[in-house]
C-alpha cells in the first residue's frame, strides 16, 4: 500500500500529541474540550464567514486563538480544530484555511494530522478487529463515524488512504449522510453546526476580559463591547490584547 506523502509522519506526530495531553491512542475524544484544557492560553472562536474558509489560527503574544466557522456541521468543525492545531503546533504565526485547498502542501499535512488525531490508525484497527469489520459499507462507516465523532468526509477519505475503499465508493457513500444516519437511528448533531452562534468564545480570551474587569483595568461597557463587538478585529489585530495580558 502506498501512504501519500509523509503520512506516517505525521500519524506519528498526532499520537505524539495525544501522548502528551497524556490521552491514550484509542480512545475517542471531545476535541473541545480537550484542546481548551491541555493548550495554553487557547481561545475558541466560533464565527459566522464565508462558507468556504474553515477555521483560521493565530499565535500572538503567547496567546493561541483558533477561529472556527460556525455555519459548519459539528464534524467537520471538530476535525477544523484539530487541523488548526497543526498549525499552532508546526506552522507559521498566522493562517486561513479554506475547504478546498487544492494540493497546499502543509495544508495536506495538517488534515492529515487531524484525521489521525481524531482517529489514530491503531484506533482504526483495533475497531474493525472489535467490529469483525471485513469489507466497508455505509452501515459501518456511519457507526465507526459515529463513535470516533469525525466527519463522514474525512472517514471516508482517511478510509480512502489507507486503501481500505476506492476512490468510486468514498463518492458514492458521500452524499446525503444526515438522512442516511437519521434512517439508521443515530443522532445527527454531527452533521449539524454545534454553534451558529455569531460570537460563541470559548477559552482563554473570557478570562482575560474577565479578569481585567475584575482588576478594574477595563470599564463594564468596555467589558461587554470587549465580548460582544468587533472581538475578531480585537484577536486577529491585537488592538485589546495589550489591556488584557498580565504583566
Ligand atoms: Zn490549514
Amino acid at each position: 500500500m502506498e501512504f501519500p506523502n509523509n503520512y506516517l509522519e505525521l500519524s506519528e506526530k498526532a499520537n505524539m500529541c495525544r501522548r502528551l495531553w497524556g490521552i491514550d491512542e484509542y480512545t475517542p475524544i471531545d476535541i473541545f474540550r480537550i484542546v481548551l484544557e491541555k493548550v495554553e492560553n487557547v481561545t475558541i472562536c466560533f464565527f459566522n464567514t464565508e462558507e468556504n474558509l474553515s477555521g483560521s489560527s493565530i499565535r500572538s503574544k503567547n496567546q493561541n486563538i483558533i477561529f472556527i466557522n460556525s455555519r459548519h456541521p459539528l464534524g467537520r468543525q471538530r476535525f477544523t480544530l484539530a487541523h488548526e492545531i497543526y498549525h499552532l503546533k508546526y506552522d507559521k504565526e498566522f493562517v486561513n484555511c479554506d475547504i478546498d485547498h487544492g494540493n497546499d502542501l502543509v495544508e495536506e499535512q495538517a488534515d492529515q494530522f487531524a484525521s489521525c488525531l481524531l482517529m489514530s490508525n491503531g484506533a482504526l484497527f483495533n475497531y474493525e478487529i472489535e467490529n469483525s469489520i471485513m469489507e466497508w459499507n455505509l452501515d459501518k462507516i456511519i457507526q465507526a463515524e459515529q463513535y470516533f465523532q469525525i466527519s463522514h468526509k474525512a472517514m471516508l477519505r482517511r478510509l480512502k488512504t489507507l486503501g481500505k475503499i476506492s476512490e468510486e465508493d468514498a463518492e458514492i457513500l458521500l452524499p446525503g449522510i444526515t438522512y442516511e444516519a437519521q434512517i439508521r437511528g443515530y443522532d445527527t448533531k454531527l452533521y449539524k453546526p454545534f454553534s451558529d452562534d455569531k460570537n460563541l468564545i470559548l477559552g482563554n480570551y473570557i478570562q482575560m476580559v474577565k479578569k481585567a474587569s475584575d482588576n478594574n483595568l477595563i470599564t463594564d461597557s468596555k467589558k461587554d463591547e470587549l465580548l460582544l463587538d468587533a472581538f475578531y478585529d480585537n484577536l486577529v489585530y491585537n488592538y485589546e490584547m495589550d489591556d488584557l495580558i498580565e504583566r
